[in-house]
């Protein structure tokens, strides 16, 4: 598949570059070669739409102009810039990472393949992007868009999500790139695939490699990209609480320093085994966890949180007090007593935001 004749190569280059110098979108982070800036747009983008992207990427290069800035920031401050974003772990290797370049290479982006992917967070698609967007290396970057429109030009009907194909994805992509415009064509794949070679309906009549595309002179484009079939997500059902004290503070307990939504901030709860209501397991969770006993009241609420491989099937109540005795947390937890207002301080994860939301519409209509 790598042993293309250089006219198919010269037309696909040409093609491409042409409509993607027509047609691009502007984003910010494309109007640079900072390789700080690439490399945070890079990592938002991952799992994440372009338009909900742009507002945090603005606001993350506000609070941390330099990668000095990000490796001196408190990883709180990077959580909270991060919030709603999800998947957190990327904020948190964004933040390792950082201090990491200050600390062994001088506060410089590394413009050595092994190096860049010696960073946490940083793998081959990244590295690619990077170092051809920001230092015009003629290295491929190849993601889900890429996987798309190669299996669709080339009529490749292995698994994409196989990472032995995602190899040979990457040598065919590697052999297409133009030396002078390394990035910009990559760049370009990745557009092609987000407009115009879409998942569904891909728009054959408007796309610059109709042409070069075996897809479209064979008219399967609908079957192909081929995936593995994954197994299914495991669920879990989750129930916590808005619990208020005598003076009207709510009750926060931050997650644990490592697994899933570490060090993020949540109301108080956990899973729900038993076959109890979820009333009587959160009252036993608070029960064990703080020694306090709590009233369950008011509205409950039911969420779906969708993480890589696992569901969170949330029930949260959002009004519930602490019964008699003074609310008084051990020393040393990590849960605090705070004003409602004062939440805002701290990042939470998108589901409990949620919680502050619907609670805070609730308010405005009492
Ligand atoms: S011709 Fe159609 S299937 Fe082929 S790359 Fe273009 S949009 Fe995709």
């Amino acid at each position: 598949m790598t042993n293309l004749s250089d006219k198919l190569k010269k037309d696909i280059q040409y093609g491409l570059l042409k409509w993607f110098d027509e047609e691009k979108r502007e984003m910010p982070w494309r109007e640079t070669r900072n390789p700080y800036k690439i490399w945070v747009s890079e990592i938002m983008l991952q799992q994440t739409q372009i338009i909900t992207v742009i507002p945090y990427f603005e606001r993350f290069i506000e609070a941390f102009p330099t990668v000095q800035d990000l490796a001196a920031a408190p990883e709180e401050k990077v959580l909270k810039c991060w919030e709603g974003l999800g998947y957190y772990s990327r904020a948190r290797n964004l933040h390792r990472a950082a201090k990491q370049i200050v600390a062994e290479f001088d506060g410089r982006m590394p413009q050595d393949w092994d190096d860049l992917l010696s960073l946490p967070g940083i793998g081959s698609y990244t590295a690619g992007a990077v170092l051809s967007i920001a230092f015009g290396q003629v290295l491929p970057a190849v993601d889900g868009n890429v996987l798309r429109v190669l299996s669709r030009m080339f009529l490749i009907s292995k698994p994409i999500n196989v990472a032995k194909t995602k190899k040979e994805m990457e040598a065919l992509a590697g052999c297409l790139i133009p030396i002078a415009r390394a990035g910009d064509f990559n760049q370009a794949l990745m557009e092609l695939g987000a407009l115009i070679c879409t998942p569904k309906s891909p728009q054959c009549f408007r796309c610059p490699l109709q042409k070069c595309c075996c897809a479209n002179q064979e008219q399967c484009q609908a079957s192909l990209p081929v995936k593995e079939k994954k197994a299914p997500k495991r669920e879990l059902k989750m129930v916590f609480g808005v619990i208020y004290n005598e003076k009207g503070d709510v009750l926060i307990e931050q997650r644990p320093s490592k697994g899933l939504l570490a060090n993020l901030w949540q109301f108080p709860g956990g899973e729900w085994h038993s076959g109890s209501e979820a009333h009587e397991v959160l009252r036993d969770i608070i029960k064990e966890k703080y020694q306090l006993d709590i009233i369950v009241d008011g509205d409950q609420i039911a969420l779906k949180h969708i993480f890589t491989h696992l569901v969170w099937k949330v029930t949260a109540f959002t009004t519930c007090s602490v019964q008699g005795g003074c609310a008084v947390l051990s020393k040393g937890g990590t849960a605090r007593w705070v004003k409602w207002q004062d939440l805002k301080d701290y990042p939470f994860p998108k589901v409990h935001q949620t919680i502050i939301m619907k609670v805070e519409g609730r308010k405005d209509d009492q």
